[in-house]
């Protein structure tokens, strides 16, 4: 069986979990600092702050934004459901715009359509690990007066070409940028998260949201000469990191060079074998962007139904995933409203399939996949698709 993913942990990952056991001190403490700046240096950003997961990330950003009750989100029905969960969490309505033509990314000419008197921030989201087109969204963001906040739970180690030199994402281009270490991600700590600023403010306020509005961490005060005693200037939440997962993340981020250059050779490899084959489209990558590949969509041609072929796939051994979901069509956001059409976003849920791709992967496992995939193209070539129908919405 060829799984979607896997994550890749070692020997090292588990001696540093032992050391922090060891060590004592297994809450956020010492590593959580350490990775910290570890990330920080990495991404090119002044300041990252560790938190529990990307779902708590996404809600102090839309705070540290100042996003609160009744205020406007624009952001895509594309992609994880946290990102509208995080901006309800704040009182605040997300408006969902379509993806562009040929990505899975939020369209920048949808986006200035959306803006109205209540807008206060646009989430823009690197999906499955390809950027989006930060250049045109910090121009809408700028002209309006609005926030950017970069979802790039999937996009750590991805690359964005800008004034003239490759970057990574969570230099913090936009105001806040927020990243997850699931395991379905590119590098993990079992849960946890990063928010990346170049705001000093923005960062202090973080952590204190992250350790229950609390005056004083526990490093402070551990390694205080004098006693202290702390206060709760704001209302907090418990957002914290532990130092074990932290440990893990260190040694993860060492490796996150290696498992990118391996992830995109993986790419390149399905573009290789895959190339004119009828029944799909294989995906691209803008000249301005270098993906991490944390997913690798490809593009279904409408006469190919997307659960047959799965199906038939997993019967072979493979394991896939279909398209991003649609938070819209989803119950949890029925009430959420439908403003601008969606379109682009259905199709690329209902008419993709993920392949797996995972550093471990070999060469001879990508070929099986491109092998088994052909097969079953052309045995399901000539097939009509029965297709799901879109829930049926008021606006
Ligand atoms: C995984 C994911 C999240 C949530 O990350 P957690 O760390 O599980 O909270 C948010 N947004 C996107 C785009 C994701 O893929």
């Amino acid at each position: 069986m060829i799984p979607i993913a896997k994550p890749l942990l070692g020997e090292a990952e588990a001696e540093a979990a032992r050391a922090a056991v060891l060590s004592g001190w297994v809450s956020q403490g010492p590593q959580v600092a350490a990775f910290e700046a570890d990330f920080a240096a990495f991404v090119g950003a002044p300041h990252a702050c560790a938190v529990s997961n990307c779902t708590t990330a996404l809600h102090l950003a839309l705070m540290g934004m100042g996003v609160g009750s009744g205020d406007e989100v624009i952001t895509v029905s594309h992609s994880f459901i946290a990102g509208a969960n995080a901006i309800r969490q704040c009182g605040a309505v997300p408006v969902f715009v379509d993806i562009e033509p040929g990505g899975y990314n939020i369209d920048p000419d949808r986006v200035t359509e959306a803006i109205t008197s209540r807008t206060r921030a646009i989430l823009c989201v690197h999906q499955i690990g390809m950027p989006c087109d930060l250049t045109a969204l910090l121009l809408i963001a700028r002209t309006h007066g609005l926030a950017l906040i970069e979802d790039a739970a999937c996009a750590v180690g991805s690359e964005i070409r800008m004034r003239g030199e490759w970057q990574r994402i969570g230099r913090a281009h936009g105001d806040v940028v927020c990243f997850s270490f699931h395991p379905r991600k590119v590098i993990t700590t079992g849960e946890g998260g990063m928010l990346t600023t170049r705001d000093a403010t923005l960062d202090a306020r973080f952590r204190l949201w992250r350790q229950h509005g609390m005056s004083v961490s526990d490093t402070q005060r551990h390694a205080a000469a004098q006693v202290v005693f702390e206060d709760y200037p704001v209302p907090g939440y418990n957002y914290r990191m532990t130092d074990i997962q932290a440990a893990v993340g260190r040694v993860q981020l060492t490796r996150l060079p290696d498992i990118v250059a391996r992830r995109r050779a993986i790419a390149d490899r399905y573009r290789t074998v895959l190339q004119a084959i009828d029944g799909i489209t294989l995906p691209t990558e803008p000249a301005w962007a270098r993906s991490n590949w944390q997913s690798f969509a490809i593009a279904l041609d409408p006469a190919i139904d997307q659960r047959a072929l799965m199906q038939v796939l997993l019967d072979a051994g493979v394991a896939t995933r279909r398209g991003i979901m649609c938070m819209h069509l989803e119950q949890a956001l029925h009430d959420v409203p439908r403003r601008h059409p969606l379109s682009r976003s259905e199709t690329a849920r209902d008419y993709s399939v993920l392949l797996p791709l995972f550093a471990q992967m070999t060469d001879a496992e990508v070929d099986t996949v491109a092998d088994v995939l052909v097969t079953a193209l052309r045995g399901l070539a000539g097939r009509t698709a029965i297709r799901p129908q879109p829930l049926s919405r008021a606006s």
